[in-house]
């Protein structure tokens, strides 16, 4: 059983010991039916959560990138819907909305990210590399199976927030996925 316990720890399933939260980003589109990183036989969602994870045996997260087991990335898929919404994604809206431009920051803290993870905690997992540049193969993916429902206001607030500056012209900020890869012989296991 995979389990995320507030305090941003991870373990079980795969994982040879506890693993800590470093970060988490999303990954959308200009519409729901595309802007996930990872598809199932075939289908994208309209975005893709990512907590990334490393292994602290490796002391600094820099040096947690160098090792095939150094991070864990928990991939929760974001399905636009009505009835059953993640409510507590309205609060990383509500701060993202502090930010729409580029540049900006905001406080952002007692946030516990497990919150957000769907009822169900079946996945799928395998050994692969971050999604952005450069790429480092140092990832346990562990995929959950189970959506969780955004709306469609929130997507629209997500799919509102700008990669220019304030004072710029305004350039929407979608399409921040990068598409499959071929899998190259990796074999991916399912826990269910
Ligand atoms: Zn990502």
């Amino acid at each position: 059983e995979l389990t995320s316990l507030s305090g941003c720890l991870l373990r079980g399933g795969p994982l040879s010991g506890p693993y800590r939260l470093r970060q988490f980003h999303l990954h959308w589109g200009s519409a729901d039916d595309h802007g996930s990183e990872h598809t199932v036989d075939g289908v994208q969602y309209a975005a893709e959560l990512h907590l990334v994870h490393w292994n602290p045996k490796y002391n600094t997260f820099g040096e947690a990138l160098k090792q095939p087991d150094g991070t864990a990335v928990v991939g929760i898929f974001l399905k636009e819907g009505i009835g059953r919404e993640k409510g507590e994604f309205q609060l990383i809206l509500d701060a993202l909305d502090k930010v729409k431009t580029k540049g900006k920051e905001v406080p952002f803290t007692n946030f516990d990210p497990s919150c957000l993870f769907p009822a169900c905690r079946d996945y799928w997992t395998y050994h692969g590399s971050f999604t952005t540049p450069p790429c480092e193969e140092c990832i346990v993916w562990l995929l959950l199976k189970e959506p969780i429902t955004v709306s469609s206001d929130q997507m629209a607030k997500l799919r509102s927030l700008l990669s220019s500056a304030e004072n710029e012209p305004p350039v929407p900020l979608v399409g921040n996925w990068r598409p499959p890869q071929p899998i190259k012989g990796r074999v991916v296991r399912a826990s269910f």
